[in-house]
């Protein structure tokens, strides 16, 4: 580990970095990147490792690329392991934006640079960067797909004249996950004057995020939760409901399998539900191709691999990154320096011009929903 060189760049630790001027440039093969993603489980973050580690390895550095299976455990032992096989920079996805605590003071006493990617890292001074999307956006762009969706607003948001009052049940992410509460903050301040009114009611009264939440964004778990919903609020499917705030395209998928399991339908057009959803994956992107999901918010994790590089490269030359934003994200310890990525709806009519024009999909891949 080149540990000495890059000591200088490094903003963790004691006395807060020595910035501009202080570092040294290390040539990239010299340094190792561990790079920890949160789990193999859902297609995202399987896209964003290999995203920052081909765009790691194009720039000359070795990377050390580990999953760790959505297991706290697991996530802590593979950063320790990180630190000990020599990783100079740690990137990091984590699964518990808290437990990581011990690994990442185990770095900054190393002068390793921590960058966190897509979910902040809290309650630690040790982590010097954050590559994301505006977070909150996209939870205001799930409610305004499901708005939209609903003919309550149009697709920037605008109220539209249609009245009448509308069913609704909110889903939320996992509770641990930092972007789940920016999600749910976005999305709730977007639905607020259509609850506040009476437009939209929540006839669970589930309108918390701790009654919303799902834990590790489970596809089984909300599938779950909303058959127990239909079954105590809905009379097991008989009360018609009109809306479904998902922030996951797994959790879309559960809320799918159940209501139709319940009688809504197969697709929209056959009374299933509007229901949003996130990140864009392939068996929602046919899902929504097919007028069965309405909508998925399109985070392109090319671009936030790229952004994570761009960080990488910046220690490594002895520098700090260029952050975008430096007000956002306050993870309990420290003002975390950001960089902010803007993201996407996707409806049916737009897939082909935002996923498979840009290259993200093929045709054939978005008909085969894989
Ligand atoms: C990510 C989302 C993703 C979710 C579940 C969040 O931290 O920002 O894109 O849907 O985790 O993996």
């Amino acid at each position: 580990a080149l540990v000495g060189a890059l000591a200088a760049c490094s903003g963790s630790g004691a006395g807060g970095g020595a910035g501009a001027g202080g570092g040294e440039s290390t040539a990239p093969e010299d340094i190792q990147v561990g790079v920890a993603m949160p789990t193999e489980t859902s297609e995202r973050w399987i896209a964003d490792g290999e995203a920052v580690k081909s765009q790691l390895e194009e720039a000359g550095f070795e990377v050390d690329l580990q999953f760790a299976n959505d297991d706290i455990p697991t996530q802590q032992q593979q950063i320790d392991q990180m630190i000990t096989k020599g990783s100079d920079i740690l990137v990091v996805a984590s699964i518990d934006g808290t437990a990581l605590s011990t690994q990442l003071q185990a770095a900054a006493d190393q002068n390793i640079p921590i960058i966190s990617y897509d979910r902040l890292i809290n309650g630690t001074e040790n982590v010097d960067f954050y590559v994301t999307f505006d977070n909150y956006n996209v939870g205001v762009q799930q409610a305004t797909s499901l708005l939209a969706g609903m003919g309550l607003a149009d697709d920037q948001g605008k109220r539209t004249d249609k009245k009448g009052k509308f069913n609704i049940e909110l889903f939320a992410g996992s509770i641990d996950d930092n972007n789940a509460h920016f999600f749910w903050k976005g999305a709730m301040d977007t639905l607020k004057p259509y609850l506040d009114d009476g437009t939209l009611t929540v006839k669970s009264g589930q309108t918390k995020i701790e009654q919303a939440a799902t834990l590790r964004w489970s596809q089984e778990e909300a599938q779950s939760r909303m058959e127990d919903l239909i079954t105590a609020h809905y009379q097991g499917g008989k009360t018609k409901i009109d809306g479904i705030l998902s922030p996951f395209d797994g959790i879309s998928r559960g809320i799918i399998t159940a209501l139709s399991n319940a009688g809504y339908g197969k697709s929209i057009k056959d009374g299933l539900p509007i229901i949003s959803g996130q990140d864009a994956e392939i068996a929602s992107v046919k899902l929504i191709d097919d007028g069965v999901q309405y909508a998925t918010i399109f985070k392109d994790t090319r671009k936030l691999a790229t952004q994570a590089v761009e960080a990488v490269k910046a220690y490594a030359g002895g520098g700090e990154p260029e952050a975008n934003d430096t007000e956002s994200y306050d993870n309990g310890k420290k003002v975390v320096p950001s960089y902010l990525l803007d993201s996407d709806i996707v409806v049916k009519d737009n897939i082909t011009s935002l996923l498979v024009d840009s290259g993200y999909y093929t045709a054939e891949e978005v008909k085969a929903g894989q």
